[in-house]
C-alpha cells in the first residue's frame, strides 16, 4: 500500500490509524490534525464536559505515548490540496506528504447563521473542544440563553444551561424538536421534559435578528414578531460536510464525498469515511451520509480491514445516543421512513421505546431510559431478525425469546 495519510484526526481518522496498527499494518501512518489537541471524543462536548470541570485530557482517546509507541505520526496542520497524479498532499505549512493511500476523514463544520451580529463573541457554536471550553468559561457570567435549533446538540446544551441556572429559550423552525431524526412520540416526550425543567421551547419560528449594544448581545427577534432578551446565543442549525479538498481534487462530491460500498472514492487510492462521506449502502438501498460516532468508527474499521487485505462492503447497523438532562435517548437502526410506531413501556413513567415499522418491517427502535430495549434492538438487527408490532407492544412478551 505504501504510507497511509489520514486527513482529519477526529473519531474516524483516529480509529483508522488505531485499527490499521491493530491489524498489523507496518507501513508509515500519518494523521493530519488541524485541532490543537490530541485526538478526542466529541459527544461529551455538549454533555458531561460542558457541565463538569474535568480537563481536556479527560476527552482524549489515548495519551501521546500511544501514538509514539504505535508509530502513528501526528502532524499538526491543515491539508489544503491533493495532487492525485503525484500522490501527494499539500499542507498549509507548505510541506508535501507522499501517500500510498489517502484517507479523507474531514468531518463536518457548523452551518453558520446568516444574520447581522452573528459573529459577536456572545454568539456561539458547538463543534470542537475549544467551543465547549469557551462556553464553559462564559456561562457563569450569563443569565439568559437563546438556543437556535432544537436538534440533538441544541437540546443537550439547553438542558445543561438550565441546570447551570440560566434562563433558556429554544427556537425551532420545524413543528417539533429533533424532527428529522426521531418520531413524533419521542419529540413530544422531550418537549415535555425540557418544558418541565423550565426551558421555553418555541416551535415553528425562526430568529430574524440578533440585537446587540456595544458589541454585547441583548436579545433575539423572532419571525412571529416576538423579542426574547438574551446575553448568550448558541446556534445548532446543522452541519456541512467538509468536501472541498475532494472536490478541488476532481473527485465526485454531492451532499458528501461520494464513495462506494467499500468507502472508496472514484480514485482507488483515496477513501473517505465518517461525517464527510456519502456512501453507497446495499443494506439501505441508496446513498447515505450519517453523523454519528458509530458510523465514523465502523467506517474506519471497515477501511482498515480493506487496507490490510480483508475487503468487505460496509454493512454495519447504525446506532446513536443523546443525553438530555436526566434522559438518555438511544436509537438502534435508521427509523426514517416509518409508517407505523408501536410503543413499549410508558412515557408517563419516563421509560419507553418507540418501535418503528415500515409495513411489517422493523426499521429501528428509539429508546428512552430503556437500555435493555436498545441492546435488544441492536442484537436483533445484527441477527437480521425482526419482531412483530404485537409482540413489541406487549410488555409481557419476553424480548429475549426473539433472539433465541
Ligand atoms: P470529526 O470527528 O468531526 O473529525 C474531523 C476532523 O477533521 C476535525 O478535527 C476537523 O477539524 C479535521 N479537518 C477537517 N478538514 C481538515 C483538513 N483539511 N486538514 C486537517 N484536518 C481537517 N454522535 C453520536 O453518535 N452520539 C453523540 O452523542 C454525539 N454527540 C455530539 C456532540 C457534539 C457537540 C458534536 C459536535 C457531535 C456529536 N456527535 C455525536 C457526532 C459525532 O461526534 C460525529 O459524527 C463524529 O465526530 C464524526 O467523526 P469524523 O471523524 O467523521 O469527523
Amino acid at each position: 500500500t505504501g504510507p497511509v495519510i489520514i486527513v482529519g484526526a477526529g473519531h474516524g481518522g483516529y480509529q483508522v490509524a488505531a485499527s490499521l496498527r491493530q491489524a498489523g499494518f507496518s507501513e508509515p501512518i500519518s494523521l493530519i490534525n488541524d485541532e490543537a489537541h490530541l485526538p478526542y471524543q466529541r459527544p461529551p462536548l455538549s454533555k458531561g464536559y460542558i457541565k463538569g470541570s474535568a480537563g481536556p485530557e479527560s476527552l482524549m482517546f489515548r495519551p501521546e505515548k500511544f501514538y509514539q509507541d504505535q508509530k502513528i505520526e501526528l502532524i499538526a496542520g491543515r491539508a489544503v490540496s491533493i495532487d492525485r497524479a503525484a500522490h501527494k498532499v499539500l499542507l498549509a505549512s507548505g510541506a508535501t506528504l507522499p501517500y500510498g493511500h489517502l484517507v479523507l476523514a474531514t468531518g463536518a463544520r457548523n452551518r453558520l447563521l446568516d444574520l447581522p451580529n452573528a459573529n459577536l463573541p456572545d454568539v456561539r457554536y458547538l463543534r470542537i473542544l475549544d467551543d465547549s471550553e469557551a462556553l464553559r468559561q462564559i456561562m457563569p457570567s450569563k443569565t439568559r440563553a437563546v438556543i437556535i435549533g432544537a436538534g440533538f446538540i441544541g437540546l443537550e446544551f439547553a438542558a445543561t444551561a438550565r441546570i447551570k441556572g440560566l434562563e433558556v429559550d429554544v427556537l425551532e423552525l420545524a413543528p417539533r424538536v429533533m424532527a428529522r431524526a426521531v418520531t413524533a412520540e419521542v419529540s413530544e416526550y422531550f418537549q415535555d421534559r425540557h418544558r418541565e425543567a423550565g426551558i421555553r421551547i418555541h416551535l415553528g419560528v425562526q430568529a430574524t435578528s440578533i440585537e446587540a449594544e456595544n458589541g454585547k448581545v441583548t436579545g433575539v427577534s423572532l419571525s412571529d414578531g416576538r423579542h426574547l432578551p438574551a446575553d448568550l446565543v448558541v446556534v445548532g442549525v446543522g452541519v456541512l460536510p467538509n468536501i472541498e479538498l475532494a472536490d478541488e481534487a476532481g473527485l465526485p462530491v454531492a451532499a458528501g464525498i461520494i464513495v462506494d460500498e467499500y468507502l472508496s472514492t472514484a480514485d482507488p487510492d483515496i477513501s473517505a469515511i465518517g461525517d464527510c462521506a456519502l456512501f453507497t449502502s446495499p443494506r439501505f438501498g441508496g446513498s447515505l451520509r450519517l453523523e454519528s460516532v458509530q458510523n465514523a468508527t465502523d467506517h474506519a474499521r471497515c477501511l482498515a480491514a480493506r487496507l490490510t487485505g480483508d475487503k468487505k462492503p460496509y454493512d454495519s447497523h447504525p446506532w446513536f445516543w443523546s443525553d438530555q438532562g436526566d434522559d438518555k435517548l438511544q436509537i438502534a437502526g435508521l427509523t426514517t421512513g416509518y409508517d407505523r410506531v408501536v410503543l413499549r413501556g410508558d412515557p408517563a413513567r419516563k421509560a419507553f421505546s418507540a418501535f418503528c415499522y415500515h409495513g411489517d418491517r422493523l426499521l429501528g427502535i428509539e429508546s428512552i431510559n430503556r437500555a435493555g430495549d436498545h441492546m435488544f434492538g441492536r442484537r436483533l438487527q445484527s441477527m437480521d431478525r425482526s419482531i412483530t408490532p404485537e409482540h413489541a407492544a406487549d410488555e409481557s412478551f419476553d424480548l429475549k425469546s426473539a433472539l433465541a
